[in-house]
């Protein structure tokens, strides 16, 4: 498909961020944004790249009321040399489709997606961010937008994708964060949308996390839905435990979220001669191995994240360290190993980066 850009004229642009350092996480949009349309009997028609605005949708469009909508998450890396580059967005397409299979929305065909993120951030090129830490977020996002009071699948979608140069997604930037084993609420159940990248999923999660929030930790770790007994994952992280040279994570059994990072982190891992197992993690056991010292680093891995850290952890009213509390030595070369392929500082053997 052809996709037009309208232009928009200079006094209708945005002022730029003057301060790298500020930015923080999804609060600033750029002045583009990517808009494509799914008609029932016509499929994927008016792809355009136009001025970033409010949607007008009808108060009874299908999304708004029974949250037939999925998303997205990657980012684009401005290289000390200036080409900006996406990682593995190929993956995100894939992803998206089947969060779209599972929510009955039309599948987006992988060049669509892949390219007009291309061409929507070739567009926006002088929004990317270049100093340390920093990006341009890309959310991918599709909703239903059928006016319609009654539960079916939508006949009319937008696909669209916005742009957010972004900082540190923690506050504390690469600093153990504090997570509470969540023991009361579940996210996800086997054969509900725990797979699915779709908003009532986060909605879901809200209470738990402000909650965990009010208590002084960070996020939630998620149990399994059925015995609250085996670790899933955290709020936007895939969760990973290194016992010595051993890296462990859930295995992807339907109710947890397929990370592209988890992917590349398992990838890399194994790269780096670490011994990878992807197995059900009990919480029991995991406390224990915590308190004997047998697990020595956590830490999470997530597009936003990045990998982070994790310095405390809480189950069921019992609180322990993690290794010494600090930045174990595993998740700092995984994380420099990671942020050096996506800046370009090392070398990508495994043709993750899309120029
Ligand atoms: N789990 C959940 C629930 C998430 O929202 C995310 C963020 N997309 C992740 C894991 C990490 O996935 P990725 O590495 O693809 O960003």
């Amino acid at each position: 498909m052809e996709i037009r850009v309208i232009p928009i004229s200079e006094g209708e642009k945005k002022a730029k961020y003057t301060d790298e350092s500020q930015l923080g996480f999804g609060r600033i949009f750029t002045d583009y944004m990517l808009l494509v349309e799914w008609k029932a009997g016509r499929g994927w028609v008016d792809g355009r790249i136009k001025k970033y605005e409010p949607f007008q949708i009808d108060p009874a469009a299908l999304v708004l009321h029974y949250a037939q909508e999925i998303f997205e998450g990657l980012k684009a890396y401005k290289w000390a040399d200036g080409t900006i580059a996406l990682f593995r967005p190929e993956m995100n397409a894939r992803r998206f489709n089947h969060s779209a299979e599972r929510l009955c929305m039309p599948e987006v065909p992988e060049e669509l997606f892949v390219k007009g993120i291309e061409q929507l951030v070739a567009q926006e090129k002088a929004w990317v961010p270049g100093s340390e830490g920093t990006s341009l977020y890309i959310r991918p996002a599709m909703i239903a937008v059928e006016p319609h009071v009654g539960i079916k699948p939508s006949d009319h979608y937008y696909f669209y994708v916005i742009l957010s140069p972004v900082g540190a997604y923690y506050a504390a930037g690469f600093n153990p964060v504090k997570i509470m084993v969540e023991d009361k609420y579940v996210r996800a159940t086997p054969g509900g949308t725990g797979e699915a990248k779709t908003g009532g999923n986060y909605a879901s999660s809200l209470k738990a996390g402000l909650e965990a929030k009010k208590k002084g930790y960070d996020q939630v770790l998620w149990l399994d839905g059925v015995h609250k007994r085996y670790i899933e994952e955290v709020g936007s992280m895939n969760m990973f435990f290194a016992y010595g040279d051993t890296i462990v994570t859930a295995p992807l059994e339907g109710s947890i979220l397929h990370g592209i990072t988890r992917d590349s982190v398992l990838t890399l891992a194994k790269s780096m001669g670490l011994k990878v197992e992807e197995r059900k993690i009990d919480v029991n056991d995991l406390m224990q191995d915590l308190k004997s010292g047998k697990i020595t680093e956590a830490f999470g891995s997530g597009t936003a994240a990045v990998v982070t850290p994790v310095g405390t952890l809480c189950y069921a009213g019992e609180t322990v360290e993690v290794g010494n509390g600090g930045v174990g030595k595993h998740t700092q070369t995984l994380y420099d190993t990671l942020t050096g392929i996506q800046t370009g500082k090392i070398e990508d053997k495994f043709g993750w980066i899309r120029k």
